[in-house]
């Protein structure tokens, strides 16, 4: 298997100066450049033009004034630096514009708890927007913690991506009127014969598309003004923090993004153990991206790392 990250190579420690872009304090990112020995070449024009735009990009992610030159040298990055065939990726910006991906077919997939905010809201429209307090006993009650999570509310259900939270909520949920909540935003649901523990993201009838998905978080997290939305909103931002995706927040800082983990069975042949997926909104405050990805062959919170790594390579984080 290929390493999923490479390490950087820091030829040019400060290639902005070398390109002749003004310095910012993101021109100390260390950026890897395979071309940079060429420098110098006769065909260096190209290799400088290269540089101009790698060094821009750790302004334009925070910035974002130009789209188009961000995603051109975001494709870039990720294509340079992740070049590993298990990693599968989206990047979106915050109107749902694709400004980089790989994976392989648009193919729907079941990406395990990434679908318990759209159970949460489902479930909350069908109760007046009021959630229960449930205790995890952990492997009696079906969760992947064995020891539990003990009692727990929405958010921290969240954090934690509590399987036994969800499977109750998704326990007696009138399946139509889910459909509708679904279906506003973008999403199919899972097939009318699914059983509840599908609606809790445990088995694979419940398949959207990566865009489907993607496109839907951006909605949630849109509408975090209103209750439901913000307290779901809370629990990936402290999933980043301190949950199963705490691996964001070590990569790019304390409450830096909102994340959600999820754990799927491997649709890949050969098989592996899992696929793992993460989604990241970045910044928290106000994402301006989204980065979707699946890693084969590992749990979801170990393809957080992955993610963390990638938006760090895009300019994301403090430093
Ligand atoms: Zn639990």
């Amino acid at each position: 298997m290929e390493p999923l990250i490479t390490e950087p190579r820091r030829i040019l420690s400060h290639p902005s100066r070398k390109a002749g872009v003004p310095s910012d304090r993101s021109s100390s990112l260390g950026w890897k450049n395979k071309n940079a020995a060429r420098v110098g070449h006769p065909a260096s024009w190209a290799v400088l033009a290269g540089l101009l735009l790698i060094a821009a990009l750790p302004a334009l992610a925070q910035h974002a004034t130009e789209p188009q030159l961000f995603s051109q040298s975001a494709q870039a990055v990720l294509e340079r630096d992740f070049p590993s065939p298990d990693l599968s990726y989206l990047l979106l910006d915050a109107s749902g514009k694709v400004l980089a991906e790989r994976w392989p077919t648009q193919q729907a997939v079941s990406p395990g708890s990434l679908v318990k905010p759209f159970l949460a809201l489902a479930y909350g429209e069908q109760h007046g927007g009021r959630f229960p307090t449930v205790r995890c006993r952990g492997t009696e009650s079906r969760c992947w913690l064995p020891r539990g999570h003990g009692n727990l509310g929405l958010e921290e259900a969240i954090t934690q991506s509590c399987n036994a939270y969800f499977l109750e909520l998704a326990a007696g949920l009138d399946r139509q009127r889910a459909a509708q909540t679904l279906a506003r935003y973008g999403l199919a649901g899972p097939a009318a014969d699914a059983s509840a523990d599908n609606l809790a993201g445990l088995g694979d009838a419940w398949k959207e598309t990566p865009l489907a998905w993607a496109r839907a978080y951006l909605q949630l997290v849109n509408e975090q003004q209103s209750p439901v939305q913000s307290r779901i909103v809370k629990g990936m931002l402290d999933s980043a923090k301190r949950g199963t995706a705490r691996s964001v927040d070590a990569a790019l800082g304390r409450n830096a993004a909102l994340a959600k983990t999820g754990t799927a069975a491997c649709s890949h042949t050969p098989h592996g153990a899992a696929d793992g997926f993460t989604v990241v909104l970045y910044p928290a405050a106000r994402p301006r991206l989204l980065l979707l990805v699946r890693v084969h062959g590992v749990t979801g919170a170990e393809s957080t790392r992955v993610a963390g790594a990638m938006l760090r390579a895009l300019g994301a984080g403090e430093r």
